[in-house]
């Protein structure tokens, strides 16, 4: 096994680099907190209220996130390219 290095260049194709966006898309939606959570004080919206979430909740709402920018820098570094 060889080690991935820290810093990582890739070379994809437009097609790959949709797809892969796509794919983040849908992991943002799967790791969106629930609308209703029995745990979470109310109001539950992260989007209204985001320092009250549960501890599951705030670290799927983290995780989110984070897809979220990453799709967003893959967009953002593919249209500096164009
Ligand atoms: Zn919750």
């Amino acid at each position: 096994m060889f080690a991935i290095p820290d810093l990582l260049t890739l070379i994809i194709s437009a097609e790959q680099r949709d797809l892969l966006q796509q794919a983040l898309a849908d992991a943002v939606c799967y790791r969106d907190p629930p609308a209703v959570c029995e745990t979470c004080p109310e109001p539950s919206n992260p989007y209204e209220a985001p320092g009250d979430l549960c501890d599951e909740c705030g670290a799927r709402f983290a995780r989110a996130s984070a897809y979220l920018s990453l799709g967003r820098e893959l967009g953002a570094k593919a249209d500096a390219e164009r």
